[in-house]
């Protein structure tokens, strides 16, 4: 079994219950059903607490994660003989079409590919599930 991935960020809303100033904590995790976002807020004013979780990250959230923690690499040092094996990977997981597919596999072949750590190691995984040797680095 492996073990979960997470990042997560700090960042303020307006409180749904009083209008203050609500911080909010959201998490990005790699668990065994894949990528999840989950939020935690709490209002300093009025007390409410909320936690959300599920859906995808808000674009905005992935910025600030990528902009604070910095973006992972997704590494692969298998040789390009493996390039159709990568992009079957990339096309299940990704969802893109065979196009995109070969665009990426030069990506990630040259170690251009970049996004979230738990993004880059849920890729990794899937990919090392189907043979290819893959991690996610942060420089
Ligand atoms: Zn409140």
């Amino acid at each position: 079994m492996e073990q979960a991935v997470f990042e997560s960020v700090r960042y303020s809303a307006v409180c749904h219950n009083c209008g203050a100033e609500l911080e909010c904590w959201g998490t990005q995790a790699l668990t065994y059903n894949g990528l999840e976002w989950d939020v935690e807020s709490a209002c300093s004013a009025c007390g409410s607490a909320v936690a959300a979780c599920g859906g995808d990250i808000p674009t905005e959230r992935r910025e600030q994660m990528l902009s604070e923690h910095g973006p992972a690499r997704l590494e692969v040092s298998s040789p390009p003989t493996q390039s159709v094996a990568i992009m079957r990977v990339l096309r299940t997981e990704l969802g893109v079409d065979l196009a995109g597919a070969k665009v990426l596999v030069r990506r990630v072949l040259n170690g251009g590919y970049s996004g979230t750590l738990p993004e880059m190691e849920r890729l990794a995984r899937k990919l090392r599930a189907s043979g290819i040797s893959a991690v996610a680095t942060r420089p």
